[in-house]
């Protein structure tokens, strides 16, 4: 599929990013890290960053966190998101701060008077609001905290809180909304954003939240955010994962990757393996991963390249014949193949280099 296929969204700005309109769908990720330290948080964006991340949101929890800020902004060069849970003088705060976008929820934040507030802080800023709709804190749990709902009941009273919100944001003259609606589940969370989409032209962020350790998120995320974005619906992704958020941002772009909406990186082919096996090709796609996926550099340049790594001499050379370049090997040591044909034989302990190598001479 094609950016193209995707509904049209109004545009949103968030510091040097559009999101929404015809603009890629965007990877972003949150900080694992505490907002009050100031070193880890930065080195952190800064690795996200390198990785392809395209926005950051940090947890202010305290007016402690939103004061380092302004700090943590003029040290990293994506949009910085400041995410605010029960108290709007945060906001106000995170947005006097120089951050390019709020994320609050509706479920907590409080009554108009303090949605006003924070809504006065963004317009002075010039910076828009997410509403980020969680089914674990809708509004209407306080009635009826174990509903007997069914998915698609979940979803309605998702898109009416989100809904309820945009108009007073709206009433206000605010237009720069973002709006996620996530639950822990893909029933609802794909229900919440295909209604949602039915009714405003508001560009989303889509997200299965919890979604759990890396093997069952990614899955999860893959499923949910995939089939959303394959019905055209979604500007902004978010894998949430009990991991690394170097995972979550890899994990984004694998989404976008196979659907086709974006490029990112190299499109490394391994051999599973078997008894013909006498080389770790585990342990070298890892290392070759790790040091691609932390250098924007060869992120860059590798865009696109099929590169193999083969475990055998037997089936290795013709099943990388596709790949650009690559090795299949034998007991230390391996055939190193350029589209198809054998150039040298290389020993096991320089597969690794000489990828890299030849990663960081493309152009
Ligand atoms: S390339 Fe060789 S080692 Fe790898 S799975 Fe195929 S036959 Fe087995």
């Amino acid at each position: 599929m094609h950016k193209n296929t995707l509904k049209r969204t109004r545009k949103v700005k968030v510091g040097h990013l559009v999101i929404g309109g015809s603009s890629p769908v965007s990877v972003q990720s949150m900080c694992t890290t505490d907002t009050s330290n100031l070193k880890a948080t930065i080195d952190q964006i800064r690795r996200l960053e390198d990785a392809g991340c395209e926005i950051i949101r940090v947890a202010v929890p305290d007016m402690a966190a939103a004061k380092n800020l302004g700090r943590i902004k003029r040290a990293v060069s994506i949009p910085l998101v400041a995410d605010i849970h029960f108290d709007w003088r945060l906001a106000v705060e995170a947005a006097g701060q120089g951050v390019d976008k709020i994320r609050i929820n509706p479920g907590n934040i409080g009554g108009k008077d303090k949605v006003r507030e924070v809504v006065k802080a963004a317009k002075s800023a010039g910076i828009p609001i997410r509403i980020g709709v969680n089914a674990g804190s809708l509004k209407a749990l306080k009635a009826t905290p174990n509903p007997r709902w069914k998915p698609r009941q979940w979803a309605e009273v998702m898109v009416k809180e989100a809904l309820d919100e945009v108009r007073l944001l709206e009433a206000l003259d605010f237009r720069q909304i973002v709006v996620s609606l996530k639950a822990a589940d893909i029933e609802r969370t794909v229900m919440a954003n295909i209604l949602f989409s039915e009714k405003s032209d508001i560009p989303l962020h889509l997200g299965v939240t919890e979604a759990g350790s890396f093997l069952s998120g990614a899955v999860k995320s893959s499923i949910g955010i995939g089939l959303l974005l394959a019905r055209g619906i979604g500007d902004t992704i978010r894998v949430s994962l009990t991991e690394d958020p170097l995972m979550q941002v890899r994990a984004a772009y694998e989404i976008l990757k196979a659907l086709k909406l974006r490029q990112y990186g190299p499109d490394l082919i391994s051999c599973p393996t078997c008894g013909r096996c006498q080389v770790n090709v585990e342990k070298i796609i890892k290392e070759i991963e790790e040091r691609v996926y932390s250098d924007k550099v060869l992120l860059h340049r590798a865009e696109g390249k099929k590169i193999a790594v083969m475990g055998c001499v037997v089936n290795g050379p013709g099943e990388a014949r596709e790949a650009d370049f690559g090795v299949a090997g034998g007991k230390g040591k391996g055939i190193w193949l350029e589209r198809g044909k054998q150039i040298k034989v290389i020993k096991e302990s320089e597969w690794v280099n000489e990828i890299i190598r030849k990663i960081r001479s493309l152009k």
